[in-house]
């Protein structure tokens, strides 16, 4: 299915929005109408949905969580950060990886099974894209990744 990213992402967005009941508060930089992917809307759902429920999970009382979508490279770059506990940088990549959940003190707190990043990444990986995550301990994580675009030629089909 083809469809404008920034119209797709902010509909997630407003859910969460809609919905959350913490007291943390979203901030977007999301361009209107110009990058059109072509993607399956269910399984991105999914993935966008694992990451920010992660976002709200790990943000403490007062946070912020930051959306952006920007072109690099070639390539549609979205990130998802907050102002949470973050990851210890020897488990950064490991957040990826099947079942693997960074403490057990934070995962039978938190619930969830551990493997919401391993598909989001398999996802990613099928649409031609790639997703990494960068954290400070203490301070906070982002998760990154990209997606092959094309730009609204401005109405070729009138
Ligand atoms: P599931 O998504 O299957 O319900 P989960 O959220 O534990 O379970 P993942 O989404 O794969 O699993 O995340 C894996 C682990 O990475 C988490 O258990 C957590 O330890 C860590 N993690 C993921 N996102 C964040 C984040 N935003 N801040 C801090 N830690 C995170
Ligand atoms: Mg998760």
């Amino acid at each position: 299915e083809m469809v404008e990213f920034g119209v797709f992402f902010n509909r997630i967005i407003d859910r969460f929005e809609m919905s959350k009941s913490q007291n943390v508060s979203f901030e977007r930089k999301v361009p209107k109408s110009q990058y059109f992917v072509e993607i399956d809307t269910d399984k991105l759902t999914q993935v966008i949905d694992n990451i920010i429920s992660n976002a709200l999970k790990y943000s403490p009382e007062g946070g912020k969580v930051r959306f952006s979508v920007r072109e690099k490279e070639g390539e549609l770059l979205v990130s998802i950060s907050d102002e949470g506990m973050g990851i210890p940088k020897e488990n950064v990549e490991r957040i990826f990886d099947r079942f693997y959940r960074v403490d057990r003190a934070r995962s039978r707190a938190m619930g969830g099974t551990g493997l919401g990043l391993a598909i989001s990444k398999e996802m990613i990986n099928a649409h031609g894209g790639r997703i990494w995550a960068q954290s400070r301990y203490g301070k906070g994580t982002s998760i990154y990744f990209t997606l092959p675009y094309e730009i609204d030629d401005g109405g070729e089909w009138d």
